[in-house]
């Protein structure tokens, strides 16, 4: 009797869309499809009449929505875990070139339009969401520099190489940024009385470094399962980095309890 780590019940597209994720994050799984049917994949060879409409030129979760009036509010979220661009990016890794498929259909100009639009909103996105976090760092300097700056470090990340290592990038920031929302989470609702100026913030803070180093480490080693905490190793980041930093400060909050009951 053969023995398998993984079974996927359906052989259709979901169906093989879970097993190659799941076998190329972990490619020690013995993974099975049962299907039913004679034949695997049926419904994908009809999709469009033979030449199936992959995917969307839409890059925004939300107007994507609305194409799938049936489904618009439960695929929002989906949407915004896998969107066109990883779509299509999920299929260039293995080989489809949508844009030369595109070409030989005589599709030139929407090629065109698609790989400009596709980059542009991708990169602009990205970049505004990492300009944004730099600048509650560096208060001081302009949108502009951090944008130019923020620009070149990502594209010296990218030189690289980070995307061959995206699932590793992606699990380290679960260990590494969920404690600093914590933090900021317990520094505006205790010690900022929820008043926050932008100019007021700090450069550093020796509790919220302390508080972030530890909740790191201690997640780090959940990550690696040395031992469990919440079994969730960006929860125990969360946890830890908010409730050390709210212990380290309980005299600044105990400060504000005293303010606010006189
Ligand atoms: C005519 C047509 C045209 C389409 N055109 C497009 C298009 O252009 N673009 C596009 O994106 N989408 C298109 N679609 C939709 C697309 O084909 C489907 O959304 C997609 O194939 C669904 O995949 P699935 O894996 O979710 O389900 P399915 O393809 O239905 O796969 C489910 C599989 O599970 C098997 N199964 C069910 N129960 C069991 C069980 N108990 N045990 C074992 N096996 C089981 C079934 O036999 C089936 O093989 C089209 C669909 C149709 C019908």
């Amino acid at each position: 009797m053969k023995h398998y780590d993984v079974l996927i019940v359906g052989g259709g597209a979901a169906g093989f869309f879970s097993a190659i994720n799941t076998a190329q994050r972990n490619s020690d799984l013995k993974i099975a499809i049962l299907e039913r049917g004679n034949t695997v994949l049926s419904k994908v060879k009809i999709s469009g009449g033979g030449r199936c409409n992959v995917t969307h030129a839409e890059f925004e979760p939300k107007p994507l929505s609305l194409h799938y009036p049936r489904g618009q509010k439960e695929l929002l979220g989906p949407f915004h875990t896998f969107m066109t661009g990883d779509t299509m990016e999920w299929f260039e890794k293995r080989g489809v070139d949508f844009i030369k498929i595109m070409t030989k259909l005589d599709l030139v100009i929407p090629a065109f339009i698609l790989l400009f639009l596709s980059t542009w909103v991708t990169n602009s996105l990205n970049l505004f969401s990492a300009a944004l976090a730099f600048a509650t760092i560096k208060t001081k300097w302009s949108y502009k520099r951090l944008t130019l700056y923020t620009s070149v470090l990502g594209v010296f990340i990218a030189l690289l190489g980070i995307t061959e290592h995206f699932f590793v990038f992606l699990n380290a920031l679960g260990v590494l940024i969920p404690s600093v929302s914590s933090i900021y989470i317990a520094h505006f609702v205790w010690i900022k009385k929820q008043v926050y100026q932008i100019g007021d913030v700090q450069d550093w803070s020796f509790s919220a470094l302390i508080s972030w180093s530890v909740a790191s480490v201690i997640s780090f080693c959940t990550y690696m399962e040395l031992f469990h905490l919440t079994q969730a190793y960006f929860v125990d980041s969360f946890l830890i980095g908010g409730i050390l930093y709210f212990v380290l400060n309980i005299k600044r909050f105990s400060k504000y309890k005293d303010e606010k009951n006189n």
